[in-house]
């Protein structure tokens, strides 16, 4: 026991941050691939809102159920984008400035946009790192090895 198990665990671990690397990878490409599919679904949505909104115009009839439906499709391929958007941001260490909407790096503490300070969501860590007040020596200040001698 005891030692092999840690190399098992070690080596688990390694494969799993490798893995996820790779996934990580995989997920973006995958990503922006249905963010574009939908996209490009959206635009085909439209044009076919458009054909409707024609037509009923030209003929008088308008079917709200169906309107209603268009719609409410097409804002649902809206609520998709948004989310993968989301999640590439997450993937690519960017955030969403709450002022201009623009992308921002996420450890950015203004948008590079539009100025505004951001807010970072982590909270500060624990403060168990801190050096203890009453028992951390203060750390004495180097003496300088070398001495200054004028008049050489
Ligand atoms: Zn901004």
């Amino acid at each position: 026991m005891g030692i092999f198990d840690d190399v098992v665990l070690n080596a688990k671990n390694a494969a799993q941050n490798v893995g996820k690397m790779a996934g990580q990878l995989v997920d973006m490409s995958k990503l922006r691939i249905s963010l574009s599919e939908i996209n490009g679904e959206i635009g085909r949505r439209f044009t076919e809102l458009g054909q409707f909104v024609y037509e009923a115009k030209k003929t008088g009839v308008v079917d709200d159920a169906i309107l209603a439906e268009k719609l409410a499709g097409i804002d649902d391929l809206y609520a998709q984008t948004a989310q993968i958007s989301e999640q590439l941001d997450v993937l690519q260490n960017r955030s969403t400035c709450p002022v201009c909407g623009k992308k921002v790096a996420q450890d950015a503490a203004f948008c590079s946009a539009c100025g505004a300070k951001l807010v970072r969501e982590e909270p500060t860590p624990a403060e168990e790192n801190e050096p203890c007040c009453c028992c951390e020596e203060a750390p004495k200040a180097e003496e300088k090895p070398e001495e200054e001698k004028p008049g050489e």
